[in-house]
């Protein structure tokens, strides 16, 4: 091998140099002598391997042929550096190999120490494809990454040391929370952070800094750009001892539309959803930790249990959605009229409860109660009109001597109030140990009144009704009582309610109507007489579809004409009632009873209800007889009443008449009829019998 001449081959004699061939056979590097002019003048064995060729086939080679193209420039390049310095490289490469497919190389240029050695430059490759097909992946998937984190819904943070560095903010800030990541960075957590949740957000990174192992999990409301709160959440991790990281991870995402959701949720499982006020569950839950802290503290706890009186008939007036917008309006209103610690709660439709913590007296109570009522007294306007409400109110009180828990101060509550809307409504009533026995015996007596109608323990009493100017008997209106086997006689105040209350006052009615027309028809009552029996109806009675039969069967039973009885309804009766109710009347006006409305006066005295009921008769209440010629103002209403009346073609009868005086004035306004103790006082029928023919001596003695 001497004296290789330049422009020719010179083909390496594998045998002159078995040492070297030896050491390449065993490489996995491929080694191979490349002329500028004639291509690869050499090629190790290992090129079997790494290019799928015999060493042989490869001989003559040049790079263009199997370097990507990309890559020959920079093969080049690296050559002649090589050609000048000795040695140039590694650069990476893609070769072809035999089958087709592109392969990484790693390549390094030699140039020969021994120009004799060969004539050309070697380059020495190995197969770095996998290793590279990694990188390469790699790099994609940081860009990926890249992509995402711009992208993503979540925000990285690298918190230093102090807690306030930032010492990297991954570009997703700016869709997140829309502030620049260059903005970001200035940002100090006072600024972001909503002021209820920066002591947390302090304390959390403060723990998590302090513990290599810390990690914490918050929500907390941060500042977007637009100027809105959104709810994050956020976890904080400790990651200092990582060399690659040395501080706190926070990395966080947006939550507000989830914690909005669950809020509502959880407000609509706690409130009431018309009112937003608590629900039950809710109040009760406050009840119950304010009657705890009353045990510790000694301070009274007051349940407040609100009834809107008459509410049902609002609703028919204004309609449901009216109604609703006006029990908005109402709790609107008990919130202001409620002191700081109180709650309220709507338990259902116009049930309103309050509770009055650490209150002194039983008085404070009762001024709560009043200031609501009051509050709620004023009027309220709907579509422009005025709607006027009055409250009921049961008040209960727990205190440390006398503790109740939650569920029996709002059964005492609710029954005060409900012994208050007996009494007459718009009023307060507190509960006590005579409600409790009041409830009680009311209770039994609902049992009982089974009974009664079951064993004919009822009767009925009747009061005759007489003619002003002639005293001639006008009609009897029956009264039922109760002959009791122990109690004695009771009269309906001791268990109408009762009856009402339970439905037992269909029974209980169904037996005074077929009672009273018996009595109708044994005194001749529209056959042989020209007098009305007047029969007290309650509203639950004419709501049944079934009472216009009913009626009508008894009534061509005891064959007694249609217009001998007349049905008496109260005018509070019918402000409660259900609509049907008017259907009913009109049909049973239509077929020749009469109608009166029953304690005129004391409801709405609304004369709109005279003609939708069609009754042809009012009853003055005893309320206003009784005021006259002592109240100038009862003598007024009793007056107009009487004018009203005449111009509706209505009759009038004054009811509970007990004085001369009050006979005199009614008689003076020229009312034409009249019943009452001073004329005759309610009866057996044995007694109302001797009274039928006769004129009342003492009207027909002042005419
Ligand atoms: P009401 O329909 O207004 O009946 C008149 C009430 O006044 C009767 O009371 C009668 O006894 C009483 N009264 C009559 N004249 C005088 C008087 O001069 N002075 C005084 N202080 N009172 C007088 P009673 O019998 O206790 O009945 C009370 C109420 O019970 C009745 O008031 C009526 O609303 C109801 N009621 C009576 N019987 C029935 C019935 O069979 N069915 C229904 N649903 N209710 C009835
Ligand atoms: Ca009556
Ligand atoms: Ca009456």
């Amino acid at each position: 091998m001497e004296n290789l001449s330049e422009g020719t081959p010179q083909i390496i004699d594998s045998s002159s140099s078995s040492f070297l061939e030896q050491l390449l056979r065993h490489s996995s590097d491929a080694a191979i002598v490349v002329h500028p002019k004639y291509g690869v003048t050499y090629a190790s064995p290992a090129i079997a391997d790494v290019l799928g060729i015999s060493p042989d086939a490869f001989l003559g080679r040049m790079a263009a042929e199997w370097i990507h193209s990309d890559d020959v420039a920079s093969m080049l390049e690296h050559r002649s550096a090589a050609e000048q310095s000795g040695h140039a490289g590694p650069i990476i490469i893609r070769g072809l190999h035999e089958d087709h497919t592109w392969r990484y190389f790693e390549a390094e240029w030699w140039r020969p120490d021994d120009s004799n050695f060969a004539d050309g430059t070697i380059l020495h490759f190995r197969d770095v494809s996998q290793r590279e097909r990694a990188r390469a992946e790699a790099a994609r998937s940081e860009a990926r990454l890249g992509a995402l984190l711009l992208e993503a819904s979540d925000v990285v943070m690298v918190i230093g040391k102090d807690g306030q560095q930032l010492s990297y903010v991954s570009p997703s800030i700016e869709r997140v929370m829309g502030w620049s990541t260059e903005l970001a960075s200035e940002l100090t957590w006072r600024q972001v952070i909503h002021p209820d949740h920066l002591q947390r957000w302090i304390d959390a990174v403060t723990s998590v800094a302090e513990d290599p192992e810390g990690r914490r999990q918050i929500e907390l409301k941060g500042l977007h750009k637009d100027g809105t709160w959104r709810w994050l959440d956020a976890s904080i991790l400790n990651r200092f001892e990582d060399p690659l990281i040395e501080g706190i991870i926070l990395h966080f995402h947006d939550v507000t539309p989830r914690h909005l959701a669950e809020q509502e949720l959880a407000r609509r499982s706690l409130h009431d959803s018309l009112t937003a006020l608590p629900n039950r569950v809710l109040f009760v839950d406050r009840l119950e930790s304010a009657l705890n802290r009353s045990q510790r503290s000694g301070g009274l706890v007051a349940l407040l249990y609100c009834d809107l009186d008459r509410f049902k008939n609002v609703n028919d007036t204004i309609g449901h959605g009216g109604a609703d917008l006006l029990l908005c309006e109402v709790a609107r209103r008990m919130e202001v009229a409620i002191r700081a610690g109180d709650s309220l709660a709507r338990l259902h439709g116009d049930e309103f409860v309050v509770c009055a913590e650490e209150i002194d007296s039983w008085e404070e109570a009762q001024i709560l109660a009043n200031r609501l009522r009051r509050d709620l007294a004023k009027p309220f306007i709907h579509d422009g009109r005025e709607i006027h409400l009055t409250t009921t109110i049961g008040i209960a009180i727990s205190s440390k001597d006398n503790p109740y828990s939650a569920s029996d101060l709002l059964e005492n509550a609710d029954a005060a109030m409900f012994v208050a809307k007996k009494g007459g409504r718009d009023r307060i009533a507190f509960y006590n140990e005579e409600v409790r026995s009041r409830e009680l015996s009311e209770l039994a007596i609902r049992d009982e009144i089974r009974g009664a109608i079951e064993n004919d323990q009822l009767v009925l009493h009747y009061q005759p009704i007489y003619d002003l100017t002639s005293g001639a008997l006008l009609g009897t209106e029956a009264l039922v009582r109760w002959q009791h086997p122990v109690r004695g006689l009771l009269y309906p105040g001791d268990f109408i309610p009762v009856a009402e209350e339970s439905g037992l006052i269909v029974a209980l009615g169904s037996w005074v109507i077929e009672s009273a027309m018996r009595q109708a028809n044994v005194w001749g009552f529209g056959t042989a007489r020209q007098a009305k029996m007047w029969i007290n109806f309650s509203a639950l009675q004419l709501e049944r579809i079934q009472i216009v039969d009913e009626i009508t069967e008894l009534l061509s039973r005891f064959a007694i004409p249609s217009r001998a009885i007349g049905i008496e309804i109260t005018e509070t009766a019918l402000i409660d009632a259900q609509p049907e109710i008017d259907t009913r009347l009109r049909i049973l006006r239509y077929l020749g009873y009469s109608i009166a409305i029953d304690d005129f006066g004391t409801g709405y005295s609304s004369l709109l209800y005279l003609r939708r009921y069609s009754a042809d008769t009012l009853k003055i209440d005893r309320a206003f007889v009784s005021g006259l010629g002592v109240s100038r103002d009862d003598t007024a209403i009793v007056s107009s009443l009487r004018g009203l009346a005449a111009m509706l073609e209505l009759r009038v009868v004054a009811e509970g008449v007990e004085t001369q005086d009050q006979l005199q004035a009614l008689r003076a306004m020229g009312c034409e009829s009249a019943s009452g103790y001073l004329l005759a006082k309610p009866a057996d029928a044995s007694v109302i019998t001797q009274l039928l023919d006769e004129p009342l001596e003492l009207i027909r003695s002042h005419s």
